[in-house]
C-alpha cells in the first residue's frame, strides 16, 4: 500500500459506499466495518550468528459469521497492523461474494526474508506458527500464502500445528504442496478465476474476446496465467509487463513464450518477438480492449485514471484502483469488475482443498476446474443481477453488495450472544 492511502481507511469507505444502497441498521454495518481480534505478538527467535532476533508479528481475525476465518500471511518490511486489518476484511467480502463458506483473517510478519537464510525463516515461521496455535485450526482460522510466503511456510505451520496438538490436520492451513494435502489447480486458479470474470463480462457486455487486445500489467503468477489463459479464449495479448518494464506487440505476443522467457532471463524486457518496450505506465493507458492489472495495490491513481483507455478493466491484483482511481473511472465509461471476484480463484480452490483435507478424498484438476468454474460463473450472474436490479453505479459496489447482505443475514440468523 502507497503511504498515503491508509487501507483500513479505504475498507471502511467501501462498506460506507455500498450502505447507501443497503437497508442495514448502522449498528450492525458499524460491527462490519472492524476486526473482531487481531493478535499482535513479537516473535524472537535465534538466528544464525546465536543472537535473538526480535519480529512483529499479527494475525487479524475480521469476521466469522459466515464460518472459519481465512486469509494469507504476508512476510514484508512494509506489514502493518491496519494493512493486515484491511487485507482480513477484504478476505470477509471475497468469500462472501462467492459464496464459500469462510469468514476473514490475514496475517503477516514485518520481515524482508531476503535478509534471512532459509533456516532462520523456518524458526521464524515456526515460531508464529507456536503464537497462532491457540487460535488456528481448521475450524476456527485457516492461513494461506500471501506475498513471500508460498508452500513452503504452509508446510511448516502444519507441521507446527501437528506436532503442538500431537494430531493430523493438513486442513489447518491451504496452499500447501501436493504430497503435503495441496490440491490440484491451486497454482492456476487466480489466473483461472481472472480469465472466465473476463470472458463472462465479454459476453454481458456483448464484446468479442476472439481478436480482442489486452494489457497484462505484472507478470507473475495471477498475470501471466491469466494472460495465457485469455490468449486460450482467442484474445491478443498486445503488452505484458513487471518491474523491469513492458513489451508490446500490436499483432499479439505468445504468452506462454514470454513466461518461458521470463522465467530464464528474470524479466519480460528484452523478449524478441516483441515490437516495442514501453514504461509501465505507457502499458496502463494503452487502448485496449482489456487491461488486466495484476502486480500490486495502488497501482493506478486518480490521475492515471482519467488517461486510461481500456474499455473493461479486470482487477487480478488485490486493490489496484485507489479510491480517486475508483471514482474517475465509475464516471467515465470503463466497465470495472473488481478484485474481490476476479481473483477469488485462489481462495475458492483453497476451500476446494479444505473440503477434500477433511475428506481425506482428492479430486482431479479437471474437477477442480470444473467446480471452479461453477463458482465464479454464479458469482458473476449474482453481481450482474445486484447491479441491475437495484440500479448500482458500478459492479464493485454490487459486489459490495451482494457481500455484506449474505454477511448480515448470517449475523441476524444467529443472533447475538451474550
Ligand atoms: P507475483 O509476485 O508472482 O507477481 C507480481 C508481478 O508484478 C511480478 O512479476 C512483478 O515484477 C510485477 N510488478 C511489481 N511491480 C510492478 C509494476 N510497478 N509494474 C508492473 N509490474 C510490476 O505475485 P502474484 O501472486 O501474481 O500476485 C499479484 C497480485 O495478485 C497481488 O496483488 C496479489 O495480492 C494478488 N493475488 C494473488 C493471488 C495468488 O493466488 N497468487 C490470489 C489473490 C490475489
Amino acid at each position: 500500500m502507497s503511504e498515503e492511502a491508509n487501507p483500513f481507511e479505504s475498507l471502511q469507505r467501501q462498506i460506507d459506499n455500498a450502505s447507501q444502497f443497503l437497508d442495514v441498521r448502522s449498528d450492525v454495518l458499524e460491527r462490519l466495518k472492524h476486526p473482531q481480534r487481531v493478535l499482535e505478538t513479537n516473535l524472537s527467535v535465534k538466528m544464525d550468528d546465536g543472537t535473538i532476533g526480535v519480529f512483529k508479528a499479527f494475525r487479524s481475525q475480521f469476521n466469522g459469521d459466515r464460518g472459519p476465518y481465512k486469509g494469507g500471511i504476508r512476510y514484508h518490511p512494509g506489514v502493518t497492523r491496519d494493512e493486515v486489518k484491511a487485507l482480513s476484511g477484504w478476505m470477509v467480502y471475497k468469500c462472501a461474494v462467492v459464496d464459500i463458506p469462510y469468514g476473514g483473517g490475514k496475517g503477516g510478519i514485518v520481515i524482508n526474508p531476503k535478509d534471512h537464510s532459509e533456516g532462520e525463516l523456518e524458526r521464524i515461521t515456526r515460531s508464529f506458527a507456536k503464537e497462532l496455535r491457540p487460535i488456528i485450526g481448521e475450524d476456527r482460522d485457516i492461513p494461506a500464502p500471501d506475498v513471500n510466503t508460498g508452500q513452503r511456510e504452509m508446510n511448516w505451520i502444519k507441521d507446527t500445528y501437528e506436532t503442538l496438538e500431537n494430531t493430523t490436520a493438513p486442513g489447518v492451513v491451504t496452499g500447501k504442496a501436493l504430497e503435503s494435502g495441496g490440491s490440484e489447480g491451486r497454482v492456476e486458479a487466480t489466473g483461472r478465476s481472472t480469465m472466465l470474470t473476463a470472458r463472462e463480462a465479454f459476453d454481458y457486455l456483448d464484446k468479442d474476446m476472439e481478436g480482442a487486445s489486452v494489457a497484462v500489467q505484472g507478470y507473475g503468477n495471477a498475470g501471466s496465467i491469466a494472460a495465457y489463459l485469455i490468449e486460450d479464449l482467442g484474445a491478443n495479448i498486445v503488452a505484458v509487463s513487471d518491474s523491469s518494464g513492458a513489451v508490446y506487440n500490436p499483432d499479439g505476443l505468445d504468452a506462454r513464450a514470454v513466461k518461458e522467457f521470463k522465467n530464464d532471463t528474470g524479466s519480460v524486457t528484452g523478449y524478441a518477438e516483441a515490437t516495442e518496450e514501453l514504461t509501465n505506465e505507457d502499458l496502463l493507458t494503452l487502448d485496449v480492449d482489456l487491461l488486466v492489472p495484476a502486480a500490486l495495490e495502488n497501482a493506478i491513481d486518480g490521475d492515471l485514471a482519467k488517461q486510461v483507455r481500456a474499455d473493461v478493466i479486470v482487477e487480478a491484483a488485490n486493490g489496484p484502483l485507489t479510491p480517486e482511481a475508483d471514482e474517475v473511472l465509475t464516471e467515465s465509461d470503463v466497465y470495472v469488475f473488481p478484485d474481490i471476484l476476479a481473483n477469488a480463484g485462489g481462495v475458492t480452490v483453497s476451500y476446494f482443498e479444505w473440503v477434500q483435507n477433511r475428506q481425506r478424498f482428492y479430486w482431479s484438476e479437471e474437477r477442480v476446474n470444473d467446480e471452479l468454474e461453477t463458482v465464479i460463473v454464479n458469482a458473476f450472474n449474482g453481481l450482474v443481477d445486484a447491479y441491475e436490479t437495484h440500479g448500482l453505479p458500478s459492479f464493485r459496489t454490487a459486489a459490495y453488495v451482494v457481500a455484506i447482505q449474505r454477511v448480515v443475514k448470517a449475523f441476524e440468523e444467529g443472533g447475538t450472544f451474550p
